[in-house]
This record gives C-alpha cells, structure tokens and sequence, in this order.
C-alpha cells in the first residue's frame, strides 16, 4: 500500500525539511489534510511571502523586507560598533538582552573546511566593505564558541586588526560548543560586557 501521488508528494517535501523525520513529515501531512481549506490556504502563503518579500539587508545581512533593515537605517543605534554573528537567529537573541546598541553584521555561516565552506562562502568581504567607512571603531566577534566559531573568529581578526579598528571576542560565558542562539539573556549580555581584545 502506498501514498496517493499528491500526499507522497507532501510528506516529501515536510521531510526534506530539517529536524523533520518521515514519521513526523507523515504526521504534520494528515494533520494539513485535515485542516479547514482557507488554513491551508494561509499556511501555504505565509511560506510563499515570507520568500518572496524577505531578503537580506544590503548592509548587515540580516534578514528583512525592508532594505536597509530597521536596525541599519536606525539613527540611535552605535554605528561605530559592528557585532559579528552567525545567523540571524543569534541577532534576534542579542536583540532580546536589550544590551547591546551598536549594529550588526550577519555571516550566514562559519568557516567549515570539513563541510566545504570557506571564507568566500560566508558575508566577510560586505563586512571588510563595511569598514571602509572609518565610524567604525570596534568589531565584536560573536560566532558561537565551538571550533568552526573560533576558526572563524579568528581569521576575521587577522583581517581587521591591521585596519586599526579594535577587535574583541565575547567572553566564554555561553556554554563552550553551546549556541548563541539558546544562551539566555543574561549569559549573552554577561558574554558582551566581558569581551576580551584580541
Ligand atoms: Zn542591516
């Protein structure tokens, strides 16, 4: 016995999704089958508009639909300090200690040599564009402390010292190997303020 051509296709493309194993993608699959058709409706342009309007701030990276993002174009925020990140979930965490005013820039991504990810791969060269602009005066590093975190963290820093722009890496307050993104909020702003030089 197999699946009707349009729900094998469903439980598919659930699957292909992370975190989501076939057993889950055929659950969430029967529970959309059973939905009112004007939810199902909404699910589906929820996925295609948050697609089609979200696309990444010219300036930081950071995920948006309006370019430059609201923190980019925001006057009050500290322009002369730019803190490093992976993702744009990590942002949203640091967002949310309400400590920190400076500005951001995304990487989407480490340096991974394991995985095939270089440098060129991530956002470094539109921040190394960035501080071409002298208001700026520190770089945070806030990749997540595991070895991919570290490397990266790292090369950034070779780049930008010579700048003469100070480089500092927040302190081993989040859990080593833990994500920025599940440290909680005073762990984050405790990891901010007690950022090293390096
Ligand atoms: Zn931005």
């Amino acid at each position: 016995m197999r699946y009707s051509d349009p729900i094998a296709r469903l439980i598919e493309k659930l699957s292909s999704l992370p975190g989501i194993g076939p057993k889950t993608a055929q659950r969430l699959s029967f529970y959309i089958l059973n939905m009112p058709g004007d939810e199902v409706q909404e699910l589906s342009s929820a996925l295609v508009e948050a697609k089609e309007r979200i696309t990444r701030c010219r300036i930081c990276g950071n995920l948006t639909d309006v370019d430059p993002c609201s923190i980019c174009s925001d006057e009050q925020r500290d322009h002369s300090v730019i803190c490093v990140l992976e993702s744009p979930r990590d942002m949203i965490a640091m967002e949310k200690t309400k400590e920190f005013h400076g500005t951001y820039h995304v990487l989407h991504g480490v340096i991974s040599p394991m995985d095939g990810i270089g440098p060129a791969d991530i956002n470094i060269k539109e921040l190394l564009e960035r501080l071409k602009d002298d208001q700026v005066t520190e770089v945070i590093l806030a990749t997540n402390p595991n070895v991919e975190g570290e490397a990266t963290a790292m090369y950034i820093a070779r780049l930008v010292k010579p700048l003469g722009i100070r480089v500092t890496r927040i302190a081993k307050g989040v859990p080593v190997g833990g994500d920025l993104e599940y440290a909680d909020e005073v762990t984050l702003s405790k990891a901010v303020e007690g950022r090293r030089d390096l």
